[in-house]
């Protein structure tokens, strides 16, 4: 195969950031456990993605990670994956509440990614539920009391739920920002962050985004801690 350098050139992959760890040229190397390798194999992949490949050995070191990638990069398993992986040793109740929280500015969208992470998750029998706005609030209020791991949600209504102390999110250790930039544009910003004052400090956090523009850059400073940064070709 090809050096890391070589595939970091090719793929035009850059990062900023301390000791940054190789790109992952290949899902073996990863050391994902066999049930999600399985399915990945399930679906025909064939190799990671340039932002999978070089933002799953970041995660899985714990540390917090901007991902500046188009649409159509496959960042949703470049989170969900690594997202998995802490769950299982975070070893938590999820009765008690999530442990990964997945923000996304669209209800197609958090759709969307709930369906990718109840496809990967299924075999290591992980729990999943999607929050969103425009649709009533019980079968969601529901869905939490049954227990989550992984909570995707829209701002908006995670916010409404959070205020009517139906869910909890001390537990959350795993919070993706996804999208941060269309979250941002949305206006979103106040309920982020109000939603983010239920989180512990003490939490890795992943921020995923197509564009680089100063209120992106300021929210990022504001929510996470020395972050490696992955730029995958062009940043505007
Ligand atoms: P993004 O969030 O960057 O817009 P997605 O995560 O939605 O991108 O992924 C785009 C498409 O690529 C999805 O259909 C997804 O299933 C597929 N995909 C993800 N990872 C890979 C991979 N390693 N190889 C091939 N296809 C992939
Ligand atoms: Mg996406």
């Amino acid at each position: 195969g090809l050096s890391a350098e070589a595939y970091s050139r090719r793929h035009e992959i850059s990062v900023v950031g301390d000791n940054v760890p190789p790109p992952f040229t290949s899902f073996e190397s990863t050391g994902f456990p066999s049930e999600i390798l399985r399915e990945v194999q399930k679906e025909g992949f064939l190799a990671p993605t340039p932002i999978q490949a070089q933002s799953w050995p970041v995660a899985l070191q714990s540390r917090d990670i901007v991902a500046i990638a188009k649409t159509g990069s496959g960042k949703t398993l470049g989170y969900l994956l690594p997202g998995f992986i802490h769950l299982k040793r975070a070893r938590n109740n999820p009765q008690m509440g999530p442990t990964v929280l997945v923000l996304s500015p669209t209800r197609e969208l958090a759709t969307q990614i709930l369906d990718e992470a109840v496809k990967f998750g299924k075999s290591s029998r992980i729990s999943c539920v999607c929050l969103y706005g425009g649709a009533p609030k019980g079968p969601q209020l529901r869905d939490i009391d049954r227990g989550a791991d992984v909570v995707v949600a829209t701002p908006g209504r995670l916010n409404d739920i959070l205020e009517m102390k139906r869910i909890s999110l001390h537990q959350v250790s795993y919070l993706v920002l996804d999208e941060a930039d269309r979250m941002l544009d949305m206006g979103f910003e106040p309920q982020i962050r109000k939603i983010v004052k239920e989180i512990p400090a003490r939490r890795q956090t992943l921020m995923y985004t197509a564009t680089w523009p100063k209120e992106v850059r300021k929210i990022a400073a504001d929510l996470l801690v020395k972050p490696v940064q992955v730029n995958i070709g062009n940043v505007d």
